[in-house]
């Protein structure tokens, strides 16, 4: 076996580094923009109209000009049951090629750390509850997200490589499923959070006698706050250099009836909910097993319902339309 690479010294300093967050954008590299404002970094970024992550010389050549010297993969192609399964083609493609570009770049350009988001949906569908991270490439995956599981399997895996033949120093890390502000509120292509939000605010106005749920409301999902996320990412940045993938979480799940019953009550809809089958339930249970992070030292701080009425909030101001 190929030894693994000495590790970088830690903890790795941010002040003064020019940080380039891919995907900016979107939910998980605008929290990384928030949260970056508060260390002494400069945070650099590239407009979707001015840079297109899946073309390979374009990403190269914009990572050559802006010399990032730390780099975070936030940029993916992402939605929730039905868009994931509704495209294959682009959640698979898309995802390999913004992977392949901006890490190979990167490394090309001599960056300092990376760091790199995967998804819990990599592990099997049937992983022993909650999933440690050693529990990758054990089992099938859940069909209903295969193709964006194999993207950021090989993501994850093209990290590792990169560690091990080369010694650079880049991570990856595991988030469970996100909420929170910049969410996508669309009707079909959004995760359940920000569905939901949206159904029980219209059903709110228009009063109506009851709102339909995916599925049989049995399964279980853990739900992370992205601002929380956010905060991890810095945490592991400064603190973590090792080829492992690390899950990020909360350590808590909650069925989707009961998630569905909070976020009603948060959005102040007092009708009933009912539950619609024939739609894909998905995994049946997504807990993460925390423990590695935490023993490094960082937990999540954001109760579930506050959380929510704070994306309910983001939601009102317009996110939603
Ligand atoms: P998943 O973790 O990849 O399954 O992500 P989702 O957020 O898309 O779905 C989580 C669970 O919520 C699944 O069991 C869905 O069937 C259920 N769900 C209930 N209502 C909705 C909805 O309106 N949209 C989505 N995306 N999921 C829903």
């Amino acid at each position: 076996m190929t030894p693994q690479p000495t590790a970088t010294a830690l903890p790795f300093d941010l002040a003064g580094r020019r940080v380039f967050v891919a995907g900016h954008r979107g939910m998980v590299g605008s929290a990384l923009v928030r949260r970056l404002k508060s260390e002494r970094c400069e945070v650099v970024t590239a407009d979707r109209n001015a840079l297109d992550l899946t073309r390979q010389s374009d990403t190269e050549e914009w990572l050559r000009r802006n010399r990032p010297e730390v780099v975070i993969v936030a940029a993916a192609k992402v939605g929730g049951i039905a868009y994931n399964n509704a495209f294959p083609v682009d959640f698979l493609a898309d995802n390999l090629a913004i992977e392949l570009n901006v890490i190979g770049g990167s490394f090309a350009i001599g960056v300092r750390k990376l760091l790199f988001l995967g998804s819990s949906c990599i592990y099997p569908r049937l992983a022993p509850q909650p999933m440690t991270e050693d529990m990758l490439l054990t089992g099938p995956l859940e069909p209903t997200n295969e193709w964006y599981a194999v993207a950021k399997i090989a993501g994850v895996k093209l990290v590792e490589a990169y560690r091990r033949q080369h010694g650079a120093d880049f991570i990856s890390l595991m988030p469970t499923n996100l909420y929170g502000p910049g969410d996508n509120y669309h009707p079909e292509h959004s995760h359940v959070p920000a569905a939901l939000i949206r159904r029980f605010h219209e059903a709110k106005l228009a009063n109506a006698p009851s709102v339909t749920v995916w599925g049989t409301g049995r399964p279980r999902r853990e739900f992370l706050a992205v601002d929380d996320l956010a905060d991890a990412c810095v945490f592991a940045l400064k603190n973590y250099s090792d080829g492992r993938i690390l899950n990020v979480g909360t350590g808590r799940d909650i069925t989707i009836a009961d998630f569905a019953r909070l976020a009603a009550d948060v959005v102040g809809y007092a009708g009933d909910i009912v539950f619609d089958a024939s739609r894909p339930d998905g995994a049946p249970q997504k807990l993460l097993d925390v423990s590695r992070l935490t023993k490094l030292g960082w937990t999540a701080r954001t109760e579930l319902r506050d959380g929510i009425a704070a994306a309910y909030q983001d939601f009102l101001k317009g996110a939603g339309r």
